[in-house]
């Protein structure tokens, strides 16, 4: 996979780009990870980006021409879908970076400032993103976001290759709990099914463990989730 980014601060890339599974993940083979300034597409002797909103208002506006140049060279003619990191977009989930992993390139585009000349919405990207209901000064950490979460699904990225299968949201519930040595802890205790070596019964109690905490704090996921009879049933004695 070939991964894009357009941004006006490239350099806060480089720590998060070049540390841990993103840059085994580079190492691999499995994407490349290209960061692009903005300011290379910005051709007047300033190099502006941005400018003043017309109508007048606070804050400056990321111009048209260097968005539309820099995804226009980077596509090269192919048509690889553009992401726009905005406040206002889709809010991101696990089943977007899935769908975002199933693409052979993705070019992701940083606003910053006040925001960007409405044509970039409109004209030149295919996905518009927000990561949260909350405003960051830019698009970078968005991007970086997606990026992750995006890499580590990709074939090969994680040791085993199983590791996200069961992470929350991935199988449309909360994870279980996980422990570790040791099993005394200071008096807190690893529960003894974890101890006992019955694989199925740790398997059962995995999956109850997980529907109890979605159901605690995140009911909302369970209304579209296809439960079995017998998970309906022991969230029903979780109920009384
Ligand atoms: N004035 C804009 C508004 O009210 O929608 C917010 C602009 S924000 C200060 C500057 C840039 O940060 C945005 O263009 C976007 O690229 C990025 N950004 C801010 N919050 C974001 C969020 N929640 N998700 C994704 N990108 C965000």
């Amino acid at each position: 996979m070939n991964i894009h980014v357009l941004s006006l601060f490239p350099d806060m890339f480089s720590g998060v780009f070049g540390s841990s599974i993103l840059k085994k993940a580079q190492d691999k083979g499995a994407v490349t990870l290209q960061v692009t300034d903005i300011r290379e597409f910005a051709y007047d002797k300033h190099r502006q980006v941005d400018d003043y909103p017309y109508g007048g208002s606070a804050g400056m506006v990321l111009k048209p021409e260097p968005m539309f140049e820099a995804v226009e060279k980077i596509a090269a003619g192919r048509q690889p879908r553009v992401v726009l990191l905005c406040p206002q977009g889709e809010r991101y989930t696990q089943q977007k970076a899935e769908e975002f992993a199933r693409e052979e390139e993705l070019i992701l585009l940083c606003g910053h400032y006040e925001g960007y000349d409405e044509r970039i919405r409109e004209y030149l990207v295919t996905d518009e993103i927000s990561i949260g209901d909350y405003v960051l000064t830019g698009g970078e950490i968005g991007a970086m976001t997606i990026v992750d979460s995006v890499v580590r699904l990709l074939p090969g990225v994680l040791g085993q290759e199983a590791s996200h299968v069961n992470d929350s949201f991935s199988t449309g519930l909360l994870e279980h709990p996980h422990y570790t040595r040791p099993a005394d802890f200071r008096g807190m205790k690893v529960p003894d099914i974890l101890l006992s070596g019955h694989h199925a019964n740790i398997e059962k109690w995995r999956e109850q463990q997980s529907l109890k905490r979605t159901y605690e704090r995140r009911p909302d996921l369970l209304e579209n989730y296809p439960l079995t009879d017998e998970q309906r049933a022991y969230l029903a004695t979780l109920k009384k």
